[in-house]
């Protein structure tokens, strides 16, 4: 890895002084603040003399009592006001730097929200959080005392100096000689610094990434399941012991540097000595004082360059973290909206979907520094089709869906059925622009879905996904995701609609039931029918279902079955069915096999046609059952549960 020079017109720190640049007008008042106290404090010693020289001890030899008394008064009152003025400026340094990280956390937020979803499949969660807690909160110290520090360190030294340099311009060159050679050690040390801050933290996100997975519900399943546990915290002991390395190399990095500059300094006096008698045999004038102040000054100068060498190194420590930050925030979204796309109105839409010669392929991830992108199977798995299904990522032209052509008009229920892999869900993904076709176009009310406004199209695309999302909250909450500004009635109403009314009521908190993290408190066919009312309650012209895997008992899955039957009235509908069964009304039914359209047609005619979707029919309810639906035109009541638990066993490891 190559490490970008910390060069002072690294473009990393005008991007930092661009964050601060709202706090102007306080940094302004820090900076008089810094002045106005190391002017107080530099007055001191002058007052002191006064003291002795002028109130104590005068030429006159009688002690002025008066002026002694204003001395002494000045004396307590600075400090005071020192302090006063120390306790604003902390105040205000901690205020620019702590509003200046948090600005940062939300502009990164923000700007994460804009990414597109393959940016998410393609990058653990744990290392964003990283990004936007430790990276973010690493740099916290640099925003709030970096500043403060090298103003008021620089204005002790420069003063020293100028001192300095009115006794002895000659001791102090001698003084000055090591500076060059002191600044290039501190350069080195400062990329080192920076080399090993980055992989702080990048160990730093791995870890977390670590803890993200393994404690997670489904991390904690999975690991109970196949008894992993013990190798699960093997593999967070190692990232631990490699972020202890990383912490105690990155602490004991300049620390002999500081040493022979510590060093230095300690022998620094003697050097002065040796040149100070050599200046006085060559006839140099040089009084004992002026030698005696010279080495107190010197002396004096040790701490602040010091510190102004420490907090140079921590700004290179920070640069490092910030590169990190800004790395995600330069990340352009892929899927953006066009200048002057146009917004539908949703009381003008018809919800007609085309698809017109859709070509897609699956963007390839991204390359970020560090090890935040996600191996091939995608971070849980989930995204992925089918263990059984070979998809290699790193092969290019490896086409999802290949010339895809179709076109559900307005109100109809479309289904779309295939095997698992085919393409069936990605096919859905792309009318709400979750990801953008490769070639071709798709199409509501004859727009080309790219050259519509994300809001309006968000605002016409429902989705009931596969496994429901439930956050951490009240099921009112969970609801009312759809549209916060719902009334209890309307929540009401959508979760009587989406038969799930009366279990929440038999809850004992009713709404205000916890649903858990990711609804893990309420079983699978509660958590549909909550993910249905809270479409319902948005209620969009367009609706997509992909239609839950898990079976569900007789019972539950009617209710579901009747959610979905009102949540698909009145709307363009497409369905992603697993179960034939609940297909047999759609007005059209699309068969989906290795990415491309194979047939289309109504349930009658697609069995009459003896292609994929009778093949499938055949493979879920038997030959014989086929045979007499077709013939007599039976309703389909029972036999599926069977089947479609196998198809569930088929799941369960993508699944976890
Ligand atoms: P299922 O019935 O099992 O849900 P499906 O027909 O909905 O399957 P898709 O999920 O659309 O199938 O997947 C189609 C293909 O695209 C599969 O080969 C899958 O491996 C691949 N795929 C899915 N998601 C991604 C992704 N985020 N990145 C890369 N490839 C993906």
């Amino acid at each position: 890895m190559t490490e970008k020079p910390a060069l002072p017109r690294d473009p990393v720190i005008s991007r930092v002084a661009r964050l601060l640049r709202p706090y102007r007008v306080q940094m302004t008042l820090v900076a008089v603040a810094v002045v106005t106290a190391a002017v107080l404090t530099s007055i001191v010693p002058f007052l002191v003399r006064a003291v002795f020289d002028k109130a104590l001890f005068p030429v006159d030899g009688r002690p002025d009592l008066g002026l002694l008394t204003w001395l002494v008064l000045g004396m307590i009152a600075i400090p005071v006001v020192t302090a006063i003025i120390a306790i604003g400026q902390n105040f205000l340094t901690s205020k620019i730097g702590n509003s200046a990280m948090a600005d940062l956390r939300s502009d990164l937020f923000a700007h994460l929200q804009k990414m597109e979803l393959a940016f998410f499949t393609a990058t653990k969660t744990g290392a964003i959080q990283s990004r936007l807690a430790n990276d973010v909160g690493g740099v916290r110290t640099v925003l709030t005392d970096t500043a403060t520090t090298i103003l008021q360190n620089s204005v002790t030294v420069t003063a020293a100096f100028v001192s300095m340099i009115i006794l002895s311009w000659q001791l102090t060159i001698l003084t000055l000689i090591v500076m060059p050679l002191f600044v290039w050690i501190q350069l080195q040390v400062g990329k080192r610094r920076q080399r090993l801050a980055r992989r702080t933290q990048e160990s730093l996100s791995e870890m977390t990434a670590i803890t993200e997975e393994a404690l997670s519900v489904s991390g904690i399943l999975l690991a109970k399941v196949f008894n992993r546990a013990e190798s699960e915290t093997e593999r967070y002991r190692e990232a631990n012991r490699n972020q202890t390395k990383l912490q105690v190399d990155q602490a004991m990095t300049g620390r002999a540097f500081f040493a022979i500059v510590q060093t230095f300094f300690a022998i620094t006096p003697a050097l002065i000595y040796l040149v100070a008698g050599r200046m006085l045999g060559a006839g140099t004038v040089l009084t004992a004082g002026t030698l005696v102040a010279f080495t107190t000054l010197q002396a004096r100068l040790q701490m602040p360059l010091l510190q102004l060498m420490r907090v140079t190194l921590d700004v290179q420590t920070s640069l490092a973290l910030f590169r990190r930050i800004f790395e995600y925030i330069d990340l352009e979204p892929a899927i953006v909206e066009r200048p002057g796309a146009i917004a539908l109105k949703r009381e003008e839409l018809r919800g007609e979907i085309e698809f017109r010669n859709v070509w897609f392929r699956y963007p390839e991830a991204r390359s970020l520094t560090g090890a935040d992108t996600v191996d091939r199977f995608g971070e849980t798995g989930v995204r992925i089709g089918a263990p059984e299904v070979q998809n290699d990522f790193g092969d290019a032209p490896n086409w999802t869906l290949h010339d895809v052509s179709l076109t559900v008009k307005p109100g109809q229920l479309a289904a779309i059925v295939g095997p698992t892999g085919a393409g069936k869900t990605t096919t859905t993904y792309l009318v709400p622009r979750f990801y953008d076709v490769t070639d071709g176009a798709i199409l509501v009310d004859g727009h080309d879905v790219r050259d519509l406004t994300m809001g309006s199209l968000a605002d016409s695309v429902g989705m009931v996904t596969q496994e429901p999302y439930l956050f951490h909250g009240t099921i009112r909450d969970n609801i009312a995701y759809a549209k916060p500004e719902a009334s209890a009635a309307e929540i009401e109403k959508a979760a009587r609609d989406a038969n799930i009314h009366d279990a929440i009521m038999s809850f004992a908190q009713g709404y205000e039931t916890i649903t858990g993290e990711r609804g893990y408190r309420l079983s699978g066919g509660e958590k549909q029918r909550i993910a249905i009312a809270r479409v319902l309650l948005m209620d969009p012209r367009i609706l997509i279902l992909d239609e839950a895997t898990s079976a569900l008992d007789t019972e539950t899955e009617r209710l579901v079955q009747e959610a979905l039957e009102r949540a698909t009235h009145n709307r363009t509908t497409i369905a992603i069915a697993h179960r034939l069964s609940t297909i047999q009304n759609a007005d059209v039914i699309f068969g989906l096999e290795d990415g491309r359209l194979v047939e289309q047609g109504t349930h009658t005619e697609l069995l009459a046609s003896g292609g994929l979707y009778s093949r499938l029919y055949v493979e879920q309810f038997g030959s014989g059952q086929i045979e007499a639906r077709f013939h007599d035109g039976v309703k389909f009541a029972d036999g599926q549960t069977r089947c479609d638990r196998n198809s569930d066993d088929r799941r369960a490891d993508v699944a976890l």
